[in-house]
């Protein structure tokens, strides 16, 4: 399974959380993105891939 990191570039958009609801979660006090639970079935990596690649500053970390 991948792991998912978001990196503090994240500009708080909002739009991978909608892409990963499942595993992404957005953090108001801290104004940005955090990765709620890590994806367990192929549908939630493939929602997570989808968000990397939507993310416009590039801050979520597959490994
Ligand atoms: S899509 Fe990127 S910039 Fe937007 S909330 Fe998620 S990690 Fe942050």
């Amino acid at each position: 399974m991948m792991r998912l990191t978001i990196e503090d570039t994240c500009i708080d958009c909002g739009l991978c959380a909608e892409l990963a609801p499942q595993n992404i979660r957005m953090a108001p006090q801290r104004e940005s993105a955090h990765v709620y639970r890590q994806p367990r079935t192929p549908d939630e990596e493939r929602q997570c891939l989808a968000a990397r690649a939507d993310c416009p500053v590039d801050a979520i970390r597959v490994t």
